[in-house]
This record gives C-alpha cells, sequence and structure tokens, in this order.
C-alpha cells in the first residue's frame, strides 16, 4: 500500500503530535520534581523520566520516521524554499538525523555521567572542591567530543554542540560577533567607573515581605500579558519556565525577604519566557510551527521583559508609585530617580546570574571561549581554575577567591550543557535589535507603558516572533522582523544610552562614531 506525500505528510505530523504526548507528560513530571516531590521520590522519578525519553527516542529513531520523511519531500510546496512545508520537513529531519547517529550507548553514558555529574557538582560547589568534580568534568568533556563526533561539523567540534540549541549557528560567526562585543562592553563598563557615581544600593536591600512581593509581581505579570488561566507561578530554588501543553505554561520564581530584585526581574524574566510559550500556536504544538525557534530567540524575550522593559524609566513611572503603596516602609523615602538608577547599576561582579547588564555578556563570553577550548582539548580540566581566574582578571578586574565563585558556580557543564552559554548573549543582544524595531512600529510605545499599556507590545511579538515557531531559523528570523542580520550595535547604543542619563557620561564613547561595522 502507497502512501501520496500529502498522506506522508499528515502521518509525521500525527506522529510528531503523539510523540509531543510523551514528552510533555516527562516535563510535568520533571515540573513536579522541581516544585512538589518529596524527596524520597527521586529515585523512582528518575525511572519514570528515563523510560518516557527512551520511548519518545525510539519514535523519534524509528525507521518509520525516515521513510515518512523522503515521501514527503516529494510534495511540491516542500520543493520550494521558505514553505511551511519545507521548514516542518527540515526541521523534522534535523531532529531525526541528529538522534539518528547517536549510538544509544552514547546517549545512555552522557544521561548516566551528566545525572552523576550534577551531583558531583553540587558537593564540589559547596565544599569548594575543583579536585572532586574534575574527574566527572573529563568524563563529561570526552562524551560530548564523541557526541560532535558522531553528530559531524564543517569546522570545528564545537559547531556540532551549539547546534542542538541555536540551529544553523556556528562558532565562527559568534566569535566574530563577540569579539566586537567585548571591546566596546569594556569601554562602556570603563566609562561608567570613572565617573564614580554610584546609586543608593541599600534601598533594594531592605524588608519586602515576601506576602507583598508575590502580591506585587503578579500584578506585573498580569499587565505585561501572562495569562493566569493558561499559566501558573511557584516557587522553586532555581527559577524556570516549562511548557506542559499549548495552554499550560508553568513559571517559578523564588523570593528573599531582604531584597526587592531577585524574585521581581526573575519573574519578569520567565514571564517573558512565558509569553513566548503561549503566543506559539495550540494548534501546532509538538510539531515545528509550534516550537520555539531557538535558545537564543527564547532568551530574547525573556531578557526583552526582564531589562529592555523592566528596567526601564517609563515602566517605572507607572510600577514605582504602586511599589511605594505596596512597600510602604522601605520605599517611602526613596525617588523614582533613585530606584531606577539602583536597579541598573554597573559593577562588576563574580557570579553571573547577579551581574548587570553590561558585564553580563563578559561572564559569558569568558565561558564561550573556555568551553570551546575543552571541546577541541587545547583546554584540559585540570587547567580549568587558574584559566578561569585569569580571564576574570582580564576582563573584569576580578580575582575570584575560590573555585565555588570560580568555575564551580553555574550547573550547566556538570550537566553535559556544552555550547549552551552563548545563546544568552544571543538573547540580549537579539532582544535589544528587536526592541529597536518595535519602537520604531509602536511610535507610542513609552507613553503606553507610562500608562501600563503593555499589550501592544506584547502582541507585536506574538505577530512578529511567536506565532512562527520554527518555520525560520533564528538568523532569518532576525532578518525578516528588523530587515538586518545580528548586530551588536542595538544593544551597545542602547547601554550607551541608559548609562549617559544614569551615570551623567557627556561624550558618547568615540568608538561609537566609527563606521558601521559589517557582520
Ligand atoms: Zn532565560
Amino acid at each position: 500500500m502507497s502512501r501520496t506525500p500529502q498522506q506522508a505528510y499528515a502521518e509525521l505530523l500525527r506522529r510528531e503530535k503523539e510523540r509531543a504526548l510523551l514528552t510533555s507528560s516527562a516535563a510535568l513530571l520533571a515540573w513536579d520534581e522541581r516544585t512538589c516531590m518529596p524527596r524520597s521520590g527521586a529515585s523512582y522519578r528518575a525511572e519514570q523520566l528515563a523510560y518516557l525519553a527512551r520511548l519518545a527516542h525510539e519514535m523519534l529513531t524509528d525507521p518509520v520516521t525516515g521513510e515518512l520523511l523522503a515521501e514527503a519531500s516529494e510534495l511540491p510546496a516542500a520543493q520550494q524554499a521558505h514553505t511551511v512545508e519545507a521548514a516542518v520537513l527540515r526541521e523534522i529531519r534535523r531532529a531525526y538525523e541528529r538522534a539518528k547517529k547517536l549510538p544509544r550507548s552514547l546517549v545512555e553514558e552522557l544521561a548516566r555521567a551528566s545525572t552523576l555529574g550534577q551531583q558531583a557538582w553540587e558537593q564540589a560547589r559547596r565544599m569548594n572542591d575543583f579536585a572532586g568534580f574534575r574527574p566527572h568534568l573529563e568524563r563529561i568533556v570526552q562524551l560530548k567530543r564523541q557526541e560532535a563526533e558522531a553528530v559531524g561539523y564543517e569546522s570545528t567540534p564545537y559547531d556540532a554542540l551549539l547546534d542542538e540549541y541555536e540551529p544553523g549557528e556556528t562558532a565562527d560567526n559568534l566569535r566574530k560577533l563577540f569579539t566586537t562585543l567585548r571591546q566596546e562592553l569594556m569601554q562602556i563598563i570603563q566609562e561608567v567607573q570613572g565617573t564614580n557615581r554610584s546609586p543608593r544600593r541599600d534601598i533594594l536591600e531592605r524588608d519586602y515581605p515576601v506576602h507583598f512581593q508575590e502580591v506585587f509581581v503578579r500584578c506585573a505579570a498580569v499587565a505585561i500579558g501572562f495569562d493566569f488561566e493558561a499559566g501558573r507561578l511557584d516557587v522553586t530554588a532555581h527559577p524556570f519556565c516549562t511548557s506542559i501543553g499549548p495552554r499550560d505554561i508553568r513559571i517559578t520564581t523564588r523570593y528573599n525577604p531582604r531584597h526587592f530584585a531577585p524574585a521581581f526581574f526573575g519573574v519578569l524574566h520567565e514571564v517573558g519566557h512565558g509569553l513566548y510559550e503561549q503566543g506559539l500556536e495550540p494548534e501546532h504544538f509538538g510539531t515545528p510551527l509550534g516550537l520555539a525557534c531557538s535558545l537564543g530567540i527564547h532568551e530574547s524575550q525573556s531578557r526583552l521583559w526582564e531589562n529592555q522593559v523592566g528596567r526601564s524609566r517609563p515602566f517605572w513611572e507607572h510600577f514605582f508609585p504602586r511599589a511605594q503603596q505596596t512597600f510602604l516602609e522601605s520605599l517611602r523615602d526613596v525617588t523614582l530617580d533613585e530606584f531606577v538608577f539602583a536597579i541598573n547599576e554597573v559593577r562588576p561582579s563574580l557570579i553571573r546570574v547577579e551581574a548587570d547588564e553590561a558585564t553580563y555578556n563578559l561572564h559569558i563570553l569568558i565561558r564561550f571561549e573556555l568551553e570551546q577550548a575543552l571541546v577541541t582539548g587545547d583546554l584540559v580540566p585540570a587547567d580549568l581554575p587558574g584559566v578561569w581566574n585569569e580571564r576574570y582578571r582580564q576582563y573584569l578586574n576580578l580575582n575570584p577567591p575560590d573555585d565555588a565563585q570560580g568555575c564551580l558556580q553555574d550547573i550547566h557543564w556538570s550537566a553535559g550543557l556544552l555550547g549552551y552559554f552563548p545563546t544568552y548573549t544571543l538573547g540580549n543582544l537579539y532582544a535589544a535589535q528587536f526592541m529597536e524595531k518595535a519602537r520604531q512600529d509602536l511610535p507610542q510605545l513609552d507613553e503606553q507603558m507610562r500608562r501600563g499599556k503593555f499589550l501592544e507590545l506584547r502582541d507585536w511579538l506574538r505577530e512578529n516572533i511567536h506565532r512562527h515557531g520554527q518555520r525560520y531559523r533564528a538568523a532569518e528570523l532576525c532578518r525578516k522582523v528588523t530587515g538586518k542580520a545580528l548586530s551588536p550595535e542595538p544593544f551597545l547604543s542602547y547601554l550607551r544610552h541608559k548609562y549617559a542619563q544614569l551615570y551623567g557620561i557627556k561624550s558618547p564613547a568615540p568608538t561609537a562614531k566609527s563606521p558601521p561595522r559589517k557582520r
């Protein structure tokens, strides 16, 4: 019995939706594990998750997937560039080929090594014991190199790992983009420090009762368009956003009763991720058109709401009077300008997740450089702490006092996530470039924000970015939305403008006048 290409295409989509039933069930189990599962449930939960992951992997790598892909590619629409069908087949084929190339033994070994690695990392960080973590890191790096070899690459094995998170992106391209970024950022930071000005930092570190924080941040989440009928907000040690189903998007946060910023900006960040998930077309859930484009684009949505909107003056012209009513004791003697300055302070620090918008990317660039060297073998894990500390001196003028505050601070490498870090900086760059365009399309944006109106911006993002799912690759989407290739300039000019106002820097940096760069 033979199928028409149209029938093969429909069957492929049906199978992808069926596979999504498995992966979304796994997502619910994982959400539960991190929010409410009793500790004793851990080992059985690991078995449940491993079982579902195996079933989903078997479904994807079933030879039937390959046959259907071949038959469906005969569709006339699949042979034209930029059609929905071509994009859907491209993305299913990408996932299929990648999964098929990985030997099952390697997949299992990676899962085991990263579970053990995370446990070892947690203890190593607590005890400041890099030596205890080193054998795990060595094993993980070795396995990730095997993964890269199995997947294949053109110029560097790092590309094979990066491709999982940022399809189509290459290390070579990122290096060019990030070299410019690093030089300019270091100059901006130097200029800010040269002003010798600093905000009243203490105003954020006062009594902020958890219950009031929760009420306040929920109001902000609703105002920017998060749909609580199709989502939840819960408390976890490490905040995250996960999609359980097309109308069920869960975000989490943690509250510090003595600090305003972590929960408030953390929730805006996760809501940004959540709005993206809520903006995908429900009928395509589980298929490429119902999946986010890339991690970099996902992060652009979180950083846009957290920083471009959430740390802007117009946003606080609306919310600050409300914050003062909510946190009467702590904000009574604070002005709007003092508050906006405090939440935008530039101050080099050792810990990535606490970094401000300018220094944050230097933390990422250090990790990007080091993980490339780990993957190519130019850096052996034993030398990591020394090289890490040297880079921190070079880029941020800081001396990590120990490895816990140095190379042991992030979970990523222990979990086998190599090639992931650059997506954070890509997110910042994409966010600035999208926002620049949104401002052109919505000239009343600042005025709307001052009045607490954010839905036009959310709908602009939905229309231009969210609803496309994986129809376009990230670089293509960026061109389609903004008319230009990704460039560090919108982000750099956004920072320069902001710090000129906050720090009273008069003349813009001389490099700002240099001719525009080609990417
Ligand atoms: Zn994020």
